[in-house]
């Protein structure tokens, strides 16, 4: 779900509500606009927020350079494993939760929905009113659009809902924290909500935040560690009853192209522009691939390395929490 970019003035943190925020010496280029954006951290919950955000609207943010088009965001044979992945993510859902009702807020190609629609599952997607035509109009998965104005209250009945997901899109929401509250009142007693961010405390971000391919600023507005996002959700009093890596394929790419960035710095993510194809391979400078690519001999084995450290001590390029609303 696509917000209007706004600069955030703060004084506590607004996940763990400490008067723990510095500002960091990190200066981050979003890899589409080669426009600037700083950091805010939290001492106490470890999370980041991008600063300076009111430079274009989301629109130039988010237009085609970001998305590709509704065929997919990227060329044919990533969308298939993408597509794939999703596909095996809904039937962990299915398996695990057995929802009769499932709540995504902000769906995309809707891989998820559609295919636990399939398993009979009631299926809605909640879109912001300004979202791509082509999300708002699918009607395989009932998309409710929301205005600005319902961001306060979510037109679902209390407790209609047996699952909730955001799937890497907490991060992308200007207040996520009353996201968090309207998905609570909509959400059954009992039942799952499932959050999947990147992880800033993960090793891969940690190597170089501002040239960390998860870091994707200023999509991302708010940056998530581990043990910040469990302690939201406790205080939201939810019961934490799994946190896993989630994503394989986010977590293996993820060190990959920080490790590629490294060597071109001022030209950040160009592997994955060539992946996504389309527009942002088109509009993307082509000098710093050839040096991506040659460089793999390095980032290949040390990005497999880093993999394996971070599936063994849990500090993983992405988190996903599963957690029950007492
Ligand atoms: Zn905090």
């Amino acid at each position: 779900m696509a917000n209007t970019p706004v600069t955030i003035s703060l004084s506590a943190c607004p996940i763990c509500q400490q008067n723990t925020l510095y500002q960091t010496p990190h200066t981050c280029t979003d890899y589409v606009t080669k426009h600037t954006f700083t950091l805010l951290k939290c001492q106490a919950c470890g999370c980041y927020i991008t600063q300076g955000l009111s430079q274009l609207p989301s629109a130039d943010y988010y237009g085609t350079a970001y998305y590709n088009s509704k065929a997919g965001k990227f060329s044919p044979l990533i969308e298939t494993i993408f597509r794939f992945n999703h596909k095996r993510n809904a039937r962990f859902f299915y398996q695990h939760f057995h929802p009769k009702t499932i709540l995504e807020i902000g769906c995309g190609r809707a891989y998820i929905l559609r295919e636990l629609k399939q398993l009979g599952v009631q299926v809605y997607c909640l879109e912001s009113a300004g979202a791509a035509e082509w999300i708002l109009q699918n009607k395989e998965v009932n998309v409710v659009s929301l205005s600005t104005e319902q961001e306060n209250g979510w037109p679902f009945e209390p407790e209609f809902f047996q699952l909730i997901v955001f799937w890497h899109v907490f991060e992308h929401l200007s207040d996520p924290i009353t996201a968090l509250e309207q998905a609570t009142q909509v959400l059954e007693k009992g039942k799952v909500l499932c959050i999947s961010v990147p992880n800033v405390s993960s090793f891969q971000a940690q190597l170089g935040l501002a040239t960390w391919f998860h870091l994707d600023v200023p999509r991302h507005l708010f940056h998530f560690s581990k043990n910040g996002l469990i302690e939201l959700l406790e205080k939201h009093d939810y019961e934490i009853i799994k946190v896993t890596s989630g994503d394989a394929i986010q977590n293996l790419f993820g060190w990959f192209q920080s490790l590629a960035n490294l060597f071109t710095p001022s030209a950040t993510n160009t592997l994955y522009r060539f992946l996504q194809g389309g527009t942002p391979w088109r509009t993307a400078a082509k000098l710093p691939l050839l040096i991506q690519v040659l460089t793999a001999i390095i980032w290949v084995p040390m990005g497999l390395i880093g993999y394996v450290i971070e599936e063994v001590t849990g500090r993983y390029g992405t988190v996903t929490v599963f957690a029950k609303k007492k």
